[in-house]
């Protein structure tokens, strides 16, 4: 079975390297003739609406998924009426776009934080007239790692926030009060089974993930099952999911949703009995999926921008190095590093050193 992947970054990679062991070959689609999945896997390279290279990975792929989001739409449609792709188009323009997501969640009966449509200065002044400060002014689409991401503190800050968003259509968001982020990542087959991971405790800053660890018997975790288990049935989706979540005292808010595999699900691959990537494999190649149990404690570190020398990562008990084979640019992820120890100390020294040695190399 050949496997077709849009975006050949370091996500179609770590896809590519769970899928050998199945005996699956992979051809991914990617602009940069230097993407990170490229020495892995056949590569057409070209623009994603190239309709001849769409035609090829089509006609070439026996099912076709995605590493990133922003696929346009009518790409996914195009693909979708001659080949198999999951997950669905329709979860991909849902989270392509903030507004239409959050409306999304309310219909679901998820809580988000509080929000308002922005399609002019006017609006966000009108909206900010009952939403409290501080506030975020966001992009509606093409947002990531915090791109396109205004904080607003008081009413002098709208003209210039409304001024950076560059006519784009956006929305405003109640900055809200958490006591930490987490994410759920879930995997659900054609059939209609689904298998969770326990949550993820993460840790942002500049609205990076720097951080995020596995927690086990979270007290969180059922309601984040539920929550995530409307969105998998009513988009009828095949594949992972990533859902990303503020904890408020206890109450779970929904922030956003990746119809794909996720950073913040990178600890999965040494800290469980079957990855995320393995799980999106076997998800939408309708195979049976694998269980999502943790292996001890597990954790990954991300390395933005650059990198330490490699072995003072490799001479870390309980390590897992994972290079990006990316030029190094500033906030960009290169490279993470996962934790997995049985031991509850040795466990949070390494992570705890491997955020040190992060912390000295990332220039963002
Ligand atoms: P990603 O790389 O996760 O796709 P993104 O650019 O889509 O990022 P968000 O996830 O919306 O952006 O925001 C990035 C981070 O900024 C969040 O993880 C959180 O730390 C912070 N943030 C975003 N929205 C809010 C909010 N309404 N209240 C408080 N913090 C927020
Ligand atoms: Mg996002
Ligand atoms: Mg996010």
């Amino acid at each position: 079975m050949k496997v077709g992947i849009l975006g050949g970054g370091q996500l179609a990679r770590m896809i590519a390297l769970a899928g050998y062991p199945l005996g699956l070959k992979f051809i991914v689609l990617d602009p940069d003739p230097n993407a990170g999945a490229a020495g892995l896997s056949e590569h057409l390279h070209g623009a994603y609406d190239d309709p001849a290279l769409l035609a090829e990975l089509a006609e070439k792929a026996d099912v076709v998924t995605y590493e990133f989001e922003n696929v346009p739409a009518h790409v996914a449609e195009f693909l979708s009426s001659h080949t198999t792709v999951y997950p669905p188009a329709n979860a991909l323009a849902v989270s392509q776009d903030r507004l239409l997501e959050k409306n999304f969640f309310k219909e679901l009966g998820i809580g988000t934080a509080p929000y308002a449509q922005v399609d002019s200065l006017a609006d966000l002044k009108n909206a900010m007239t009952t939403m409290g400060y501080p506030a975020i002014l966001k992009s509606r689409r093409m947002g990531y790692d915090g791109k396109g991401q205004v904080v607003l503190m008081s009413a002098g800050d709208l003209a210039a926030a409304w001024e950076a968003m560059q006519g784009a259509a956006a929305i405003v968001e109640g900055f809200v009060p958490f006591r930490r982020e987490v994410s759920i990542i879930a995997a659900r087959r054609p059939s209609g089974d689904i298998v969770f991971y326990p949550l993820s405790e993460n840790r942002h800053s500049g609205g990076i993930l720097r951080v995020a660890s596995a927690c086990a018997d979270d007290a969180e975790q059922g309601m984040a099952e539920d929550y995530v288990r409307r969105l998998l049935e009513k988009l009828d989706y095949v594949g992972v999911i990533a859902l990303e979540l503020f904890d408020v005292g206890g109450q779970l808010l929904a922030n956003e949703f990746a119809p794909r595999v996720h950073n913040s699900g990178h600890w999965t691959i040494e800290g469980s009995e079957t990855s995320q990537f393995e799980n999106h494999l076997r998800a939408i190649l309708d195979l049976p999926l694998g269980s999502t149990q943790t292996r001890g404690f597990a954790a990954m570190v991300n390395f933005i921008g650059g990198l330490p020398q490699t072995e003072e990562i490799l001479k870390l008990d309980h390590a897992h190095l994972h290079l990006y084979d990316k030029a190094p640019r500033k906030g960009r992820k290169v490279a993470h590093a996962t934790i997995r120890s049985e031991d509850l100390e040795q466990f949070e020294q390494t992570r705890e050193k491997l955020t040190n040695l992060a912390k000295q190399t990332d220039d963002s």
